[in-house]
């Protein structure tokens, strides 16, 4: 394969053995490789102790990985992420998601690019928005701005009582 670009949205909402979310999002950032953007990790603040707190970040790559052998390596990574010390198969404490591919879209079973849920998230949009605001949605043909945009003016409306 030549080298073709990814987008990657990065989320945890669990401690691992780097720390706390932001610490094993900025790790992942780490073990990805062939980074060549990245957005800052956004944190959420927990609302109560019994809410978890989130930290999501995006980032751009560059890699010969086909979408599968791509997607292989990513859970290769969330399986390693998981593994707490003394706890062989631990929870996952890291979300990887391919999000769009410079060459297109892909499709199978367990497989689809670009993510069908991307479009209306918010903590991939507005980390995306800042690494990649030009990139089009081969689906839509919407750009990321244009997506993020939307997402934010969905927030914004006034809800019916
Ligand atoms: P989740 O734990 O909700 O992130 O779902 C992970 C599963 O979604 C993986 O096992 C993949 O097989 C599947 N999947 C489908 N499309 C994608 C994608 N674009 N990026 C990552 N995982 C995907």
């Amino acid at each position: 394969m030549p080298t073709t670009s990814y987008a990657i949205a990065i989320g945890s909402n669990r401690r691992g053995r780097h720390g706390a979310p932001e610490r094993e999002v900025a790790a992942a950032i780490r073990a990805l490789g062939g980074v060549v953007a990245a957005s800052g990790i956004v944190a959420s603040a927990p609302l109560g102790p019994s809410i978890r707190r989130f930290a999501n970040a995006a980032v751009l790559i560059q890699t010969r990985e086909t979408p599968p052998e791509l997607l292989a390596r990513l859970k290769r990574i969330e399986r390693d992420f998981g593994r707490r010390r003394g706890q062989r198969w631990g929870a996952r404490v890291i979300d990887l998601d391919i999000v769009l591919w410079s060459a297109g879209s892909w499709a199978e079973d367990d497989l689809i690019v670009p993510h069908p849920a991307f479009r209306t998230r918010r903590f991939v949009l507005d980390p995306l928005l800042g690494i990649a605001a030009a990139w089009r949605d081969p689906l839509t043909n919407s750009t990321v701005r244009q997506l993020a945009h939307r997402a934010q003016a969905v927030d914004r409306r006034p809800r019916r009582p």
